[in-house]
């Protein structure tokens, strides 16, 4: 072999290693390129993945909100505060005495009213936009001149049974209503009454409790002094349990005369409650206010005239 022939197949080497080395360099940027390639895709859809997660998570938490919004807009009769109508001018407030409440359907009377008929007047009640007020929203507008809504109403129960805890006081709190329950302080312990123990979870819950004397017998038939021994000592003993003022007596059987009136005031309370028919106003005395009482025998619409047409 001579030299030229010699360089040229050198040189032919070299360029087949050339050749080699630039077919690896190629299939390395394709490999780098694959791989960053299929990165990219990997990073987009894992992104869409949490997007849509995200989403979803969202979707379900505005869908709550929504449901959330729609149970309380969708509550029977609950108005809103925005949408109270206030009012401060001289009108009467139905005050509604129940008794007792009962499972038992047979059991229909003046002062026993089945659950049933008993939920359907609450219901009427608060569906027709009435708002339940407490003995001290009904002090302050009936003589403190501060406004009350509208539509107004104050349900009260006589005698303590215990019935208003185990069937009425559910009620109420399904339908976010207040009430009011005069007891008798000496009855406090019977097994058919209301116990200390369940007056004061329902008076911390905000339903009031007040007096109704402490044996249930007529004022109206004893001397002053003892009308207010009786308006004292059950004050006394009630708000031992409760731990707040008892400002209210429901006379028993509606039952008073002129110095039940004084002893009322002496004894400290704010308002007496009689069951003579007709709303409270601010012309009554405080001593002497009307309320309405309702049996079984009131259907859905006997409740709304109660409500609306009642003369005083
Ligand atoms: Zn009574």
């Amino acid at each position: 072999m001579d030299s030229t022939n010699i360089k040229r197949v050198r040189y032919n080497k070299r360029k087949r290693r050339r050749k080699r080395s630039k077919t690896n360099i190629g299939i390395l940027v394709k490999l780098i390129l694959c791989v960053a390639v299929i990165f990219t895709s990997i990073m987009i859809s894992i992104d869409k993945q949490e997007k849509a997660t995200l989403n979803m998570g969202l979707s379900e938490v505005n869908e709550q909100d929504e449901n959330n919004n729609g149970d309380t807009t969708a509550e029977a009769g609950e108005k809103r505060e925005d949408e109270i109508v206030w009012v401060n001018d001289n009108r009467g407030v139905p005050v509604i005495c129940y008794h007792s409440i009962t499972e038992d359907k047979t059991k229909k009377g003046p002062i026993v009213i089945p659950v049933e008929n008993f939920k359907e007047q609450l219901k009427t009640i608060k569906d027709a936009g009435y708002i339940t007020l407490t003995m001290a929203e009904l002090n302050g507008y009936l003589y403190e001149n501060k406004p009350i809504p509208e539509k107004s109403v104050i349900i009260t129960f006589d005698d303590g049974y215990r019935d208003n805890y185990t069937l009425a006081f559910p009620i109420l709190k399904e339908l976010n209503m207040k009430a009011t329950i005069f007891v008798i302080s000496s009855f406090m312990n019977r097994s058919d009454c209301l116990s200390p123990e369940e007056l004061k979870e329902m008076s911390d819950y905000g339903i009031d409790i007040e007096s109704h004397t402490v044996s249930h017998k007529r004022l109206s038939d004893m001397n002053y002094k003892t009308q207010l021994k009786e308006l004292k000592d059950s004050k006394v003993a009630i708000e031992k349990v409760t731990g707040k003022p008892v400002t209210a007596i429901a006379y028993p059987e509606g039952k008073y005369n002129d110095n039940t009136k004084k002893a009322v005031v002496e004894a400290g309370y704010a308002m007496g409650f009689t069951i003579e028919r007709g709303y409270a106003d601010r012309n009554d005395l405080s001593t002497r206010l009307n309320r309405i009482c309702v049996d079984y025998t009131y259907k859905p619409n006997n409740i709304l005239n109660v409500l609306k047409n009642l003369k005083k």
